[in-house]
């Protein structure tokens, strides 16, 4: 009996715990996938009649750097491990160059004067919206420029847009950093998706407190930072570029809220308060950048802003490691996760909504760069009035030299003089005929040599 009453509540037991389990699935179907990056049936999916996927954003890059060769060019050599074109460019007016017949435009940094910015984008597979926004940024620095063909009338306010940006601004856009990952999602249409072909988070593969607790060694979670930093090929780019230029601003965009995140985000920083040294810098420039949108966007400390640390990530290490004075992440769209998202929704708009979307992060853009200009113009014009004064002690060194030239002089005179005064006054102490003759003439005569002697003007040093 007893036997039998056992086996009857266990039985009941076990019919508990699988019908409250399809209970919890039932009310929240994606409570146990949260974290993970496994396909999930979307609310919407992309329109690539309005979207860009790989392919035709690479064929527009290609089509910009064509049609505008003297201000995009285009550097299809970074690659993904599976070989895919990073689409690295870089934008600012090179006519200079070509009047100087330079051709190795890659590797001249003439331009110091101007606004050095980097921007990352298409680092979260599933995040569309950043690649999107910079292929709209480039489109309008272009609006205002004539290729050859091109019938349109100029519209002033974009012709002195292109030419204000192009002039002051030495821009380099990593448009798709993450290429793999971007089209293994667009095939098989899983856009929880955000690693690269082996599943890395290539923001949390950055030597920045590498392996701390804001990441994951987990494969199949979201979060996965790689078997060590730098692991993916994808890095590369990044490496390179910062370790041959010096740039004033680093802009690593993602989607999934609105918010701009100075450094720093890890864990260590979290726990020990760590701030960059231009913190009030920073966070001014992450402000004007903020208010400029009609859309709110919300700025501050990455740890102060998320209820999560993350460690490794791509920011944190170019204002860590590369010293970058402005390096910020900058998700562009978005309310935040809830309990209906699912993962396309998450981080990209409705493709009807995709050009509402753009026009309220463009401005966000402007800002930074307008911003960035005023501030390297103002260093420049410090660093004329440094030089002036450079150029003052530099004169006034020479005039040091020259006068302590003139000095040894009249010292060498001096000497030369009081050697002769006091021959004369040897010779006239001991001309005792003179004396004789006429002895008050003769002390006269030592009485005004001895004041020149002793009156001679004072050292200067
Ligand atoms: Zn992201």
């Amino acid at each position: 009996m007893i036997l039998i009453q056992s086996i009857r509540s266990s039985i009941l037991l076990l019919l508990t715990i699988v019908l409250l389990k399809i209970d919890v699935k039932g009310f929240h179907p994606y409570l146990a996938e949260c974290g993970d990056v496994k396909p999930r049936q979307e609310l919407y999916y992309p329109d690539y009649n309005i979207y860009h996927n790989y392919k035709t954003t690479k064929e527009l890059i290609i089509t910009l750097a064509d049609n505008f060769k003297d201000y995009i060019r285009l550097d299809l050599s970074y690659v993904s491990r599976l070989g895919e074109p990073q689409l690295l460019v870089r934008v600012t007016n090179f006519t200079h160059l070509k009047k100087q017949n330079i051709t190795n435009y890659w590797r001249n940094d003439s331009s110091k004067k101007r606004v050095k910015l980097l921007i990352s984008s298409g680092e979260h597979a599933r995040e569309l919206i950043p690649t999107e926004s910079v292929i709209f940024l480039l489109t309008n620095i272009t609006n205002g420029l004539k290729h050859s063909g091109d019938k349109r009338p100029m519209d002033n306010a974009a012709y002195r847009f292109s030419h204000y940006i192009l002039t002051y601004v030495d821009l380099f856009i990593i448009v798709m950093l993450n290429p793999d990952g971007r089209k293994y999602a667009e095939r098989t249409r899983n856009y929880c998706w955000r690693g690269t072909s082996t599943g890395v988070d290539l923001n949390r593969n950055f030597e920045w407190q590498f392996g701390g607790s804001g990441s994951s060694s987990n494969k199949e979670d979201e979060e996965y930072r790689g078997p060590h930093s730098f692991s993916e090929p994808e890095c590369n780019v990044l490496l390179d570029l910062t370790s041959q230029y010096e740039f004033d601003a680093f802009f690593s965009l993602h989607a999934g809220i609105k918010h701009i995140y100075v450094p720093y985000s890890d864990s260590m920083s979290q726990k020990i308060g760590r701030k960059p040294a231009n913190i009030k810098e920073q966070l001014k420039l992450a402000s004007i950048m903020a208010k400029s949108s009609a859309s709110k966007f919300t700025y501050g400390h990455a740890y102060d802003l998320n209820d999560y640390a993350a460690d490794g990530t791509v920011f944190d290490y170019m204002a860590g490691k590369r010293n970058i004075p402005f390096s910020f992440a900058i998700e562009l769209w978005g309310n935040g996760d809830n309990s209906n998202k699912r993962c396309f929704d998450l981080f990209n708009p409705h493709s009807q909504d995709l050009k509402a979307a753009l026009e309220s992060i463009y401005p966000i853009f402007v800002a930074g760069l307008t911003s960035l200009i005023q501030k390297k113009l103002q260093r420049n014009q410090n660093k004329h009035l440094f030089d002036a004064k450079l150029n003052l002690y530099d004169n006034s060194l020479q005039v040091h030299s020259q006068m302590s030239g003139m000095i040894d002089q009249v010292n060498q005179e001096e000497q030369n003089f009081n050697f002769k005064i006091k021959n004369v006054l040897l010779s006239a102490s001991s001309n005792t005929a003179l004396e004789r003759k006429n002895p008050d003439f003769v002390d006269w005569v030592k009485l005004g040599l001895a004041k020149i002697y002793y009156c001679l003007p004072a050292k200067f040093f």
